[in-house]
């Protein structure tokens, strides 16, 4: 599943590829994602320019001249790709002509991504958004902030750390590479984290999160250049897929636990 820094990738990546271009057609070939595609759609886009695209938790947001926006999330296997000489493809279920002849593509084989159109007042009361928590790569996320959260919450701190309503956008992998890099062990309660730990948790989170965002920054451009799509790639993780392989600080074995249902990666010499 993408995970905060794909999608800034993502977002980044077709940025310069779309803004200030205008929206010439638009085909839609699937009557409901996650959720229903509205019927008003295709109308909402059409004709229209894009002004900019952003990222709201792990939602892309290109906005319109109109005050509406393309709102999509990746899902669990969705690619959003511009091209130039468009193939149809299986499971392209949304397909944006622009004034210059590219296409935005959004493509996903398993249909757990969502694709909608909001007006910007209707943004604060889209359900998706309403349960959102900090982003934390803005201000709203500092040291003061991240210690009062973790020290009323009687759970796993990596448990915490992952949930979207209290911070959004780190997922399964970057919650390993911040607690590992922290050095804290992922199932100590997040209430008995000291504030010396949970700085350095702050401090681990923004910084892992930049580090794979600038990766797939420059991951994105060869791809980009390959096969003129700008998606997804793989990083090198610290402990994220890496049981019985040497941890990279002390080199005992990495280990691997099941924590809310979830695959969790440590080392039990580093983290404590
Ligand atoms: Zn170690």
């Amino acid at each position: 599943m993408p995970e905060l820094p794909e999608v800034e990738t993502v977002c980044r990546g077709i940025a310069p590829q779309i803004e200030g271009r205008s929206i010439s057609r638009v085909k839609v070939n699937c009557k409901k994602l996650r959720i229903p595609i509205p019927k008003k759609f295709a109308s909402i886009l059409k004709g229209r320019k894009i002004i900019r695209v952003k990222r709201k938790a792990k939602y892309i947001v290109i906005e319109l001249d109109s005050g509406y926006s393309l709102v999509i999330h990746l899902g669990m296997s969705g690619r959003l790709t511009i091209q130039q000489d468009y193939q149809p493809a299986k499971h392209d279920h949304i397909v944006i002509e622009l004034d210059n002849g590219s296409l935005i593509v959004f493509n996903d084989t398993r249909k757990f991504g969502l694709a909608t159109v909001l007006h910007e007042t209707e943004f604060d009361d889209f359900k998706f958004f309403k349960k959102l928590g900090i982003e934390p790569l803005s201000k709203e996320l500092n040291t003061v902030q991240l210690f009062k959260i973790l020290e009323k919450r009687k759970k796993n701190i990596k448990s915490v750390i992952m949930d979207s309503s209290i911070i959004v956008g780190v997922g399964n992998i970057y919650a390993s590479e911040s607690l590992f890099s922290a050095g804290i062990h992922p199932e100590r309660l997040a209430s008995e984290i000291s504030k010396k730990e949970s700085d350095r948790l702050f401090k681990a989170i923004v910084e892992t999160l930049k580090r794979a965002i600038e990766a797939g920054g420059s991951t994105l451009k060869d791809y980009a250049k390959a096969n003129g799509e700008s998606g997804y790639f793989q990083h090198q993780f610290l402990v994220y897929d890496q049981q019985d392989q040497p941890c990279s600080k002390c080199k005992r074995a990495i280990q691997k636990i099941k924590q809310n249902g979830r695959a969790t990666y440590f080392c039990g010499k580093c983290q404590k």
